[in-house]
């Protein structure tokens, strides 16, 4: 079976070699090693002075980013689960909310952002997703944070980019934090979350420190000695750090612009076959189909081609279905995808198949990644 949900993404081999090793202490110097060259390898992807490693999912990180980042008031843009997650943590720590809410294929705008702070002067800190994966849809975040920033400068701008740090080069120049999370572009199994912060985080952090298990400033102090703050997911990290060579050797842009190449060569292929982009701008971590359909076609997916993709939550049940495009996928696998789908709309009377999705994959793909 072909994994291609956005998230969790399938693991390579060589990865799940490299955790395949004895179990070893984390407070061992050979462990402090490896945590030292995976958070400096993550500091040249987040492109931020600090990267901590939390041992949760990437919501983990999120209400790290709310508790320790967030005094007074939030700011959070729902246009979809993850967006919506931003506001739930928020109140479920009784802080103060202002949410913005969009249509789950409507990216937020830096005009609305502006009045939202004008409106409400004591917001301290901004939360937005870089790609919110309930509609495949990416916010402006790099024009929204540079909006923020001209605003106030002392604004914390949080992005959620679960499904864009290793998926492209996220601008965090007016970025604070940076979250990210194991199961996504970084190939590895779920249970390790990340966050990048940024100067004046950092400072916000070491200012005042909040909460316990996820208390930044205790993680600070002890990640910057390579070691945790409680016992570590060494088999994650370990991986994540071979995860991290691989993508090295690629290297970085290379492997920026081949993830690129195969989600535009995908969204392409999908509409040269008929189908509805669901999101008004769409994120290059997976592409999103508007269709009446989508259980039914991600059934045939599953039953007959051997390929598990993702489905609609909440109002876009059964409405939609999401390819992922995050990691090492072979464009055979990408463009098996598409064939399988221009397949099913033969079998089931929508189009009379022609090869047209594997022309216009190949034709697009080849042609970006020289
Ligand atoms: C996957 C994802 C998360 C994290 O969800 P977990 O299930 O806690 O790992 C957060 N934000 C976005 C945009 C995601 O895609």
């Amino acid at each position: 079976m072909l994994l291609l949900t956005p998230g969790p993404t399938a693991v390579p081999e060589k990865i799940r070699m490299a955790m395949s090793a004895p179990t070893i202490h984390h407070r061992t110097p050979e462990f402090s090693e490896i945590f030292r060259q995976a958070r400096q390898k993550l500091s040249k992807v987040f492109g931020m002075p600090e990267v901590l490693l939390l041992s949760s999912s990437g919501t983990g990180a999120m209400e790290a980013s709310v508790t320790n980042l967030c005094r007074k008031k939030a700011l959070t843009v729902n246009a979809g689960k993850f967006g919506e997650r931003f506001g739930k943590i928020v109140k479920a720590f009784n802080l103060e909310l202002v949410e913005l809410k969009y249509e789950w294929n409507t990216p937020a705008s830096v005009k609305d952002i502006e009045e939202a702070l004008q409106n409400n002067d004591d917001i301290d800190a901004v939360f937005i997703q870089v790609c919110e994966s309930a509609g495949g849809l990416r916010h402006p975040v790099e024009e929204i944070a540079k909006a923020v920033k001209e605003f106030n400068k002392d604004i914390v701008v949080v992005a959620d980019g679960i499904t864009a740090v290793g998926v492209e080069k996220v601008d965090v120049r007016d970025i604070d934090a940076l979250i990210s999370g194991s199961q996504k572009a970084f190939m590895l199994p779920p249970g390790l979350s990340m966050i990048g912060l940024s100067p004046l985080a950092i400072k916000k952090i070491e200012e005042k420190s909040f909460g316990y298990y996820f208390n930044l400033a205790t993680e600070l102090e002890k990640q910057r000695k390579d070691t945790t703050a409680w016992t570590a997911a060494t088999t994650l990290i370990i991986g994540l750090n071979a995860m991290l060579d691989e993508i090295f050797d690629i290297g970085l842009d290379r492997f920026y612009k081949i993830t690129k190449a195969r989600s535009k060569a995908s969204l392409k292929a999908l509409e040269a076959i008929g189908f509805n982009i669901y999101p008004k701008s769409p994120a290059i971590a997976m592409s999103a189909v508007y269709n009446d359909r989508a259980d039914e076609i991600r059934k045939i997916l599953k039953q007959k081609y051997e390929v598990n993709i993702a489905g609609g939550q909440d109002h876009l049940k059964g409405k939609l279905f999401r390819i992922n495009h995050m990691g090492l996928i072979k464009p055979y696998e990408a463009s098996w995808v598409l064939n399988a789908l221009e397949m099913i709309l033969d079998e089931t009377k929508v189009r009379v198949y022609n090869g047209e999705a594997n022309r216009v994959f190949n034709e697009i793909y080849y042609k970006e990644i020289v």
